[in-house]
């Protein structure tokens, strides 16, 4: 019965090719490891996740850290983490992706709030487990609940990003705490459009932050 009780917290298999893990290995074996898709986005500034963003001239950079094929590793380690409840998951990608974001300067690291009702169902925010791991390899602190997301989901639209981000409702709260001046790494698991994470920037922007850097685990399709 022990054992299976530590079988679940530490699944004794890689997520990704299903060979058994030795002791210091966790969710992942060293190969499948050394062999996670990575964009180097942090290398090319104008990389496409930072076209997204780019006509916010408060957001200095953004790299998304791995591709994300169907059926690839990326994708299971997200749907791990997403829908299997395996948050350390979360903690772990942090972990990894700090290195490629290390050379940036930022005051905190703010993590894509979830909707109370998402939050609900699924008992965790992954951007925060995301920010989590990010956090203790930079020594930098998380601030999670600056903004909430006041609306479920997002209406699409066909409009350019530019009027989507002006247009639209913004799904987010306004910053309920003092950030003028600071500089804040948004974190995120995926970005689709980035019209969501855009809001978030605008927010920010309105509260006075002097600089915003996106970062999120995989670029959407
Ligand atoms: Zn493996």
């Amino acid at each position: 019965m022990l054992q299976d009780f530590i079988s679940l917290i530490f699944p004794q298999n890689c997520l990704n090719c299903q060979q058994s893990l030795i002791s210091e290995e966790k969710y992942l074996c060293t190969a499948c490891k050394l062999d996670l898709p990575l964009t180097n986005d942090y290398k090319n500034q104008s990389n496409e996740l930072y076209s997204k963003f780019a006509f916010e001239p408060k957001v200095k950079t953004a790299s998304s850290f791995l591709y994300f094929h169907k059926g690839g590793i990326t994708q299971k380690l997200l749907h791990q983490l997403k829908y299997n409840r395996k948050k350390d998951v979360g903690v772990l990608l942090g972990s990894l992706f700090a290195p490629q974001l290390s050379h940036l300067e930022f005051d905190f690291i703010m993590p894509v709030p979830l909707h109370k009702s998402k939050l609900r169902k699924r008992t965790y925010n992954q951007s925060e487990k995301i920010a989590e791991g990010l956090s203790k390899q930079l020594d930098v602190e998380v601030r999670g609940s600056l903004v909430q997301r006041i609306v479920a989901t997002k209406s699409q639209t066909r409009k350019s990003k530019a009027q989507r981000w002006n247009n639209m409702e913004n799904v987010y709260s306004e910053v309920k705490e003092e950030v003028s001046d600071s500089s804040v790494l948004v974190i995120d698991d995926v970005i689709t459009t980035g019209a969501t994470t855009g809001m978030l920037c605008q927010r920010l922007v309105e509260a006075g932050v002097a600089d915003i850097h996106v970062a999120c685990i995989a670029r959407g399709k």
